[in-house]
């Protein structure tokens, strides 16, 4: 096991890393730029580095100044969280260059799947289900016309290099698609640094249902069931919920199993999740994510397993904690992803939080990084926390949330928790029927 973890991350994360290695007796070196100098995890962690400015790229992202930190502090091994460098595979293999260690999957693994055709190649190879569309990049020289009538319209241009939901067009009919076609290529070349792209059938009331890995890097994988993520704004996830209202037995055991067996066969390391679209019964793959997920801790209050802690475990050499047998599934649990963001307009509100209150009681988890007096700087994303909740059912994890969601309070700044009161009331929300494009029509007042 490792003595000392280096946390490249910040916010709530951070936070959750820490947690973990307290808990393993592991010490831990936080870093943070000069505008997160009063955050709670270098308040919490044993050593702390000041890696640079503000801007993240001068900060978070600067991996000479991590690599120093690291120098500075003895740590043998690195956290990246989610976001920032998580998914650098150049970054993890500098670390390796440098005997450090990094706390998620093998550099080959994050590599592949960071590239989103290569993810889908892979994910057809290894017998996983995918959403019908061009076999590669659509370049210039492509008849991207021919290719997306045979797929079908409506299409959707996808960026090779996608996140967060950018790079992302639609065509709704033949005349949309070389309007879509440019706009994906500039959006993708400046978000990501390379403007290639490909068209994928556009699925028109899917869910967005992901399953959650675990893999020792030998061959040895489990599944610890899915998460339905459907709820999104601008493409990026508000509400997770476990299990999927959706889902039964049959089809949960059909896409567990079969994810499993890939994960086996690429004799992938750490955890990662498979995310998919769900219609008419039938799964089709969308890409993988190499590293921890924000919506994490709604898999760990349904099977009792802690990801971080398992996460570092694994890096550090160990097995896997439980056979799949062994998994088991209790109860449901729902995750609010509180931003600080008008609720109407999703403008970001950073700034001071005057008084704050977080819920408690039977089943309430929050993970925040926020305190009372805490100033939320205008500069990284509008997490002020995650409030997850858990019941035997999920009508008792809607009561719950219900309650825990009148209960806190922030102050000072505008948040997005009016936005859920009325989701956990809608009724919609409540029988479980809803799709990727629900929450976009019912914020523009169109619910079908
Ligand atoms: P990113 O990496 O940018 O998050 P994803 O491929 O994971 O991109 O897709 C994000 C979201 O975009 C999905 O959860 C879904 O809501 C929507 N989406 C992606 N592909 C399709 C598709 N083929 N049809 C309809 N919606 C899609």
């Amino acid at each position: 096991m490792f003595d000392k973890i280096l946390i490249a991350n910040r916010g709530e994360i951070a936070l959750r890393v820490l947690r973990a290695c307290k808990e393993l007796g592991i010490a831990t070196v936080a870093v943070h730029s000069t505008a997160d100098a009063d955050a709670m995890h270098v308040r919490l962690a044993d050593e702390s580095v000041c890696i640079g400015p503000p801007p993240s790229k001068e900060s978070y992202l600067n991996i000479p100044a991590l690599l120093a930190a690291c120098e500075i502090t003895g740590a043998e091994a690195v956290h990246p969280g989610y976001g920032f460098l998580s998914e650098n595979a150049r970054f993890a293999e500098i670390l390796a260059e440098h005997n450090l260690g990094f706390i998620g999957p093998k550099a080959e693994h994050i590599r592949l799947m960071g590239d989103k055709i290569e993810a889908k190649k892979t994910a057809r190879r290894l017998g996983i289900p995918v959403v019908p569309g061009s076999d590669g990049a659509v370049g210039p020289s492509d008849d991207a016309m021919a290719i997306a009538r045979e797929i079908g319209f409506p299409v959707l241009v996808k960026a090779a290099a996608g996140g967060g939901g950018r790079g992302m067009k639609i065509a709704h009919r033949p005349d949309d698609l070389a309007l879509a076609l440019s706009t994906a290529a500039t959006e993708a070349k400046s978000a990501f640094g390379d403007a290639s792209v490909y068209l994928e059938k556009y699925l028109q009331k899917p869910r967005h249902i992901e399953i959650q890995v675990l893999g020792d890097g030998r061959g040895g994988a489990i599944h610890l069931g899915e998460r339905d993520c459907s709820l999104q704004r601008r493409h990026q996830k508000v509400w997770e919920e476990s299990p999927s209202p959706a889902l039964d037995a049959a089809a949960r055991a059909r896409i567990g199993e079969t994810v499993a067996k890939a994960m086996q066969e690429m004799q992938y390391l750490g955890v990662g999740t498979i995310e998919f679209l769900y219609e008419d019964g039938e799964f089709y793959f969308i890409e993988m994510n190499t590293r921890i997920q924000v919506e994490h801790p709604v898999t760990e209050m349904i099977t009792g397993i802690d990801l971080v802690l398992e996460q570092i475990r694994i890096a550090a050499g160990g097995d896997l904690p439980v056979t799949q047998d062994q998994v088991v599934v209790n109860g449901h649990a729902i995750e609010c992803r509180i931003n600080a963001e008008n609720p109407e307009t999703f403008r970001p509100s950073p700034g001071k939080i005057l008084q704050y209150h977080p819920p408690g009681g039977l089943g309430v988890r929050i993970d925040s990084a926020v305190y009372q007096g805490y100033v939320i700087p205008p500069y990284y994303d509008s997490l002020v926390g995650k409030l997850i909740v858990h019941g035997k059912t999920r009508a008792e994890c809607l009561m719950r949330l219900r309650r825990a969601l009148d209960e806190m309070v922030v102050d000072g700044i505008e948040t997005t928790l009016p936005l859920f009161r009325a989701l956990v009331r809608d009724h919609d929300i409540i029988d479980g029927d809803y799709h990727i494009h629900w929450l976009e029509h019912y914020l523009s007042g169109k619910v079908d």
